[in-house]
């Protein structure tokens, strides 16, 4: 059986260039991939992964409506995939997250998601509610707050730096920014500045 993972960790921690890396490490053996991320809107067809530091890969988009099993099992007899890697994971919807993991114990390719733990406000994306309950695997993907101490949380930052407490959990299009902080430092809103 192929196990579906999970790779959690907060804004800014590297996740997307750990997924190309891991995904080059296929390739570079001649197995077959087959990449993911989700849309943030009704775009459909070729994405893109693209990574702080430069690395950049197509992908194919998702939307909340798609079938994942279904996606991954036509791709999957068309070019027989060795695995399947997910961007964005916190944005699968909780029907999702069950579709792959049947596309690891049905179709026995590993599933290696990609994303946010929490949002800005310390609560579950749905996707990774679904994740932390249903994957084999667990792994995350460590950061640092400015104090030094391990990063846990996400705190979002309006357009003059300030820490923003309310708001809908996705914002498209907007102007924030994100910074990654230990607990104690995201309770007390202390940006180390
Ligand atoms: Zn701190």
């Amino acid at each position: 059986m192929g196990k579906l993972y999970f790779n959690y960790s907060t804004m800014n921690a590297g996740k997307s260039t750990t997924l190309l890396q891991a995904a080059y490490n296929y390739q570079e053996r001649g197995m077959t991939t087959l990449l993911l991320i989700a849309s943030f809107d009704e775009r459909a067809g070729r994405g893109r992964i693209g990574s702080r530091i430069g690395l950049t890969a197509e992908a194919d988009i998702f939307r909340s409506e798609d079938d994942l099993f279904t996606h991954v099992r036509t791709a999957h007899s068309d070019r027989s995939l060795d695995a399947v890697f997910v961007d964005e994971a916190q944005f699968l919807t909780d029907s999702q997250v069950r579709q792959l993991a049947r596309v690891a114990d049905e179709l026995n390719i590993p599933v290696m998601c990609y994303g946010l733990r929490t949002d800005f406000q310390g609560k579950l994306f749905p996707g990774s509610a679904a994740l932390l309950a249903l994957a084999d695997n667990l792994k995350e993907i460590k950061t640092i707050c400015w104090c030094g101490r391990k990063a846990t949380m996400v705190a979002r930052l309006d357009q003059s730096g300030r820490i923003v407490a309310e708001g809908k959990q996705v914002v498209i299009g907007g102007n924030e920014t994100y910074v990654s902080l230990c607990r104690n430092h995201w309770t007390q809103g202390d940006l180390g500045k």
